[in-house]
């Protein structure tokens, strides 16, 4: 017989009893300083939920990838494992860079509830969230409700630079039936997204030579096979936009405008004085992609590409250009990815969400696609079907004056409970 001990509990009423614990919670997390860039600031709001998931007789898994940046994983072990479904929740702490805070009204690290909204940075991306799942398992635990299947929680640091934590907490924690990330998706349900992969492309001479020879290089009779980097990159440049052209026109992906599936010449660094022909050029470009599609593929079908329009011409046919992609931060080494996400619409986590959602708000969720990218593309890459689902405002996401819905907050958190009581006691398949 499958045990059904939480019945007893009522989640609308005990969580509109502790609102005011939820905004104090997540007030309380927002006060940390912990932007990105710089990043590596993260250990004091680490040690924080460190601290309050220890009461909750939590495992807890703490690693440090980059200094600085510490990342916690959370299980709180379901009483038949093996019998009942499993969850992640997945978070990240670190927030968007303030930048020149004098265009926000108030102190962007000292909270304060107006007008039914919750201001400060990292209010909608994604600290609220975190402050509900943490507040979840506390009256998990509180409550003395047992789950069958084990609860994960996510805690990591490096979302706002891509350094793809999430895929190491999933090799670190344990897998899971499902995952919920609860980062900004306007309390939708999003379960698709794009993915993006950064890269370079370097066009570079064997030689350097003075800014005096380049007649010699370019005029009949000059004798000498040699180019300048910064011109023969511009082919590689219209190489790429022809290519961008032909996706827009034979690739698509419901749910997405035609044409989302950009290659975008971001930053061009090249030449090394007003003296010298330039010897070398290099281009950092943003590709992004269709749920359907992955970065590898996507990057080999660039490369490929760029080494025809290479070969048409005869300097570029004998100096090819040098491809490097993704990279393990925006921070150490200026790149980054972010794995594309595809669940299926009939999967029965995203269904039971939905009807939850629709049961505690009044109205069915708006059901349809992040249009932007976040961790659950790391957690699809890892094997475990997710969904992205947020109280969170992609408006508010970065913004100045950062806030988020306290009602949407503590409807949200609702759902998330129920949801949990109701999959974490589900039976494996
Ligand atoms: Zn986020």
């Amino acid at each position: 017989m499958e045990e059904k001990l939480y019945y007893d509990i009522d989640v609308e009423k005990l969580i509109e009893e502790r609102t005011e614990e939820l905004i104090d919670l997540a007030s309380k997390l927002i006060s940390f300083p912990n932007v990105s860039p710089p990043g590596r600031n993260s250990g004091e709001v680490q040690n924080f939920i460190e601290n309050y998931l220890k009461n909750l007789d939590a495992e807890i898994i703490r690693w440090e990838t980059f200094k600085g940046d510490p990342n916690i994983v959370a299980v709180m072990h379901g009483t038949h494992p093996q019998k009942h479904k499993s969850l992640v929740l997945n978070t990240h702490v670190d927030v968007a860079e303030v930048g020149d805070n004098s265009q926000w009204s108030f102190d962007p690290f000292k909270p304060f509830v107006k007008d039914g909204r919750l201001f400060g940075r990292g209010a909608s991306d994604m600290k609220a969230a975190l402050a509900s799942y943490l507040l979840i398992m506390k009256l998990l635990k509180e409550k003395d409700i047992s789950l069958g299947g084990d609860l994960i929680f996510h805690s990591v640091t490096g979302e706002e630079a891509g350094e793809g934590i999430t895929f190491e907490a999933v090799q670190r924690g344990p897998k899971a039936d499902f995952a919920i990330v609860g980062d900004i998706s306007d309390f939708k349900l999003q379960y698709g997204q794009g993915g993006v992969i950064t890269g370079w492309i370097t066009v570079q001479s064997p030689k350097t030579y003075h800014d005096g020879v380049r007649s010699k290089m370019i005029h009949a009779g000059g004798g000498l096979f040699a180019a300048s980097a910064v011109e023969k990159m511009v082919k590689i440049i219209q190489g790429l936009q022809d290519l961008e052209r032909h996706w827009a026109v034979v690739k698509s992906y419901p749910g997405f405008a035609p044409g989302s599936n950009t290659i975008n010449p971001a930053v061009i660094e090249g030449g090394r004085h007003a003296a010298f022909v330039a010897d070398k050029c290099s281009l950092w470009l943003t590709v992004h992609f269709y749920p359907n599609e992955n970065y590898e593929l996507v990057s080999k079908e660039i490369e490929e590409h760029i080494l025809n329009v290479a070969k048409a011409d005869p300097w570029l046919k004998e100096n090819p250009p040098l491809f490097r992609w993704g990279g393990k931060s925006m921070l150490e080494d200026r790149g980054e990815v972010f794995p594309s996400l595809e669940l299926n619409r009939d999967h029965e986590g995203l269904k039971l969400l939905e009807n939850i959602h629709g049961e505690i708000v009044g109205s069915p969720p708006v059901v349809d696609m992040s249009p932007t990218v976040t961790d659950a593309g790391w957690l699809a890459e890892a094997g475990i079907p997710t969904v992205i689902y947020g109280p969170g405002e992609l408006g508010e996401a970065h913004s100045v004056d950062e806030s988020i819905s306290v009602k949407n907050l503590v409807d949200y958190t609702k759902v998330i409970f129920k949801f949990i009581l109701e999959w974490c006691n589900a039976q494996k398949i």
